[in-house]
């Protein structure tokens, strides 16, 4: 089986060894991850690891709640890696309302300014939501010219009516660590009723273990057969089937992946 981490990060601080991790990720039968920076320097990172690992593609951009990064210009380098051969994507980039004190205006000028970076190279954008479900649709709905590379939601939490409405707009949906839990209804209930030609399969390692690595740190993307798994169960397909579809999806929404 082909399996596919279409959002992760990788860092030494959290692998230590980084090679000998890739090989783990590897073995259990990854053949493709997307490694996906949060500003310029981590989405230089991953343009190098990209650059030693031929299954290993990167997406660079400025994270919504990185207002250091986006101040300092790191979207200038994100421009930088945007005609790599192994950039697949512009992020992640979006909106995060989690905390009260946050910045609005400079999340939505960050986001929108990475939207036309993508509309200027052809690419899809990765994009983070939390808490901030109406604004981003709405952004959505006015930049759809602008996201004609096609666009992700990564990690998506919001609810199945929301997910219709981002659907229509042409969006694709991952999903990770969080949909094998049996308490998770909204996210299981949003995959059960998407379209299975919108799905995708991510980690977001380090971070959202699944069930089985419960309140454990790292996550790694060692996980993706589990969540492929639940996928796979809420669709009513093969595990294989389900894995073949989501290879297929993410190949048609990341162009540049071989
Ligand atoms: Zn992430």
């Amino acid at each position: 089986m082909n399996y596919i981490d279409v959002h992760c990060h990788i860092n030494q601080t959290d692998y230590g060894d980084v090679p000998l991790f890739l090989e783990k990720v590897f073995a259990c039968g990854v053949r493709k991850l997307i490694a996906v920076g949060f500003d310029g320097p981590s989405s230089d990172y991953c343009r190098k690891i990209a650059e030693r690992y031929d299954w290993v593609y990167f997406a660079a951009g400025v994270h919504p709640t990185e207002y250091a990064a986006f101040r300092r210009g790191d979207i200038a380098a994100a421009e930088d890696l945007a005609t790599h051969p192994k950039c697949v994507a512009v992020g992640e980039i979006g909106l995060d309302y989690h905390y009260p004190d946050t910045d609005k205006g400079a999340q939505t000028e960050c986001f929108l300014q990475q939207i036309a970076l993508a509309e200027k190279y052809g690419l899809p954008v990765q994009i983070h939501s939390r808490d901030a479900a109406e604004d981003t649709v709405e952004i959505l709905k006015q930049q759809k010219p602008a996201l004609r590379g096609g666009f992700l939601l990564h990690c998506y939490s919001y609810s199945p009516e929301t997910a219709r409405i981002i659907s229509d707009l042409g969006g694709y949906f991952s999903f990770g660590g969080v949909c094998t839990y049996k308490n998770s209804k909204r996210a299981r209930k949003t995959i059960a009723a998407l379209p299975a030609d919108r799905i995708l399969s991510e980690t977001d390692s380090p971070y959202l273990p699944p069930a089985s690595k419960y309140g454990k740190f790292p996550n790694t993307p060692e996980s993706i057969p589990e969540i492929v798994g639940h996928i796979a169960a809420l669709k009513g397909l093969a595990e294989e089937d389900a894995a073949d579809i989501i290879w297929k999806n993410a190949c048609a929404l990341f162009k540049k992946l071989k």
